[in-house]
């Protein structure tokens, strides 16, 4: 069973790292510069052991009380957890005893939270702030829009325990990737202007790693194109 997982990950594996590869050949990067980050959410810490495995240094999780038990299960792995979900104020100080870099701070509240966690756990923290594409902004799929991000990116910056590293976003449904990534693109050059360390963009997903890669993207989050489709969530 688990000889046959590993077999179809791997495989999938393939899959995605040569379709990776291939935009940044695409885009005159050189090879191995763009980071994947494969999503495990909703699958077992059997399949987190797999990836680490077959060389996956980074995985992704969106829900507290998901990752945290899987990451115990898998802290001698030596991965690095990512935190890509919705996060209220209160789960601040579970987010930061397992995860790495958090993907998705959207507004002050969130960050002055973690970044007091942060400090009391003793830890520094990655961020990335997460910018809604949507237009009309679509405030309960989180993110922060446009035109808060260098109000939000400065508060960051002053935050001790935290160490801003650059921006997140999800194509909004329905609209183009491209013309979304551009304009995410846009953001992520003012960004740079005023904090040049913030120099990571996450952006692409299974479907829409190639037109994010061709956008800048660093990093491109994949989950449904290593792991399979996602089991409905019960
Ligand atoms: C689930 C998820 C992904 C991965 O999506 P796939 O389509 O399965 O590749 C990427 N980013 C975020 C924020 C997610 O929640």
């Amino acid at each position: 069973m688990s000889a046959d997982r590993r077999a179809e990950l791997e495989a999938n594996l393939a899959d995605v790292r040569g379709r990776i590869a291939a935009a940044e050949r695409a885009g005159g990067l050189e090879s191995g510069s763009v980071q994947l980050v494969v999503v495990t959410k909703t699958w077992p810490a059997s399949d987190v052991r797999l990836l680490a495995g077959l060389g996956i240094t980074d995985v992704a999780e969106n829900r507290d009380q998901e990752a945290r038990p899987k990451q115990a299960e898998c802290s001698d792995l030596g991965l690095r957890w990512h935190f890509v979900g919705q996060l209220q104020r209160n789960k601040a100080r579970h987010v930061v005893a397992y995860a790495d870099e958090v993907e998705s701070v959207d507004r002050v509240e969130l960050a002055t939270a973690l970044d007091r966690a942060a400090s009391d756990a003793g830890r520094t923290i990655d961020v990335l702030l997460q910018v809604d594409l949507a237009d009309p902004p679509q405030p309960h799929r989180g993110g922060v829009v446009p035109a808060d991000v260098a109000a939000l990116a400065d508060h960051v910056s002053r935050c001790a325990a935290l160490r801003l590293r650059g921006l997140m976003a999800v194509a909004p449904l329905g609209e183009d990737p491209r013309t979304a990534f551009a304009r995410l693109a846009v953001v992520a050059a003012d960004l740079r202007r005023d904090h040049p360390e913030a120099s990571v963009l996450s952006a692409g997903m299974s479907h829409d790693l190639e037109e994010a890669v061709e956008a800048g993207a660093t990093h491109v989050r994949v989950g449904t194109a290593v792991l399979g489709g996602r089991p409905p969530l019960g």
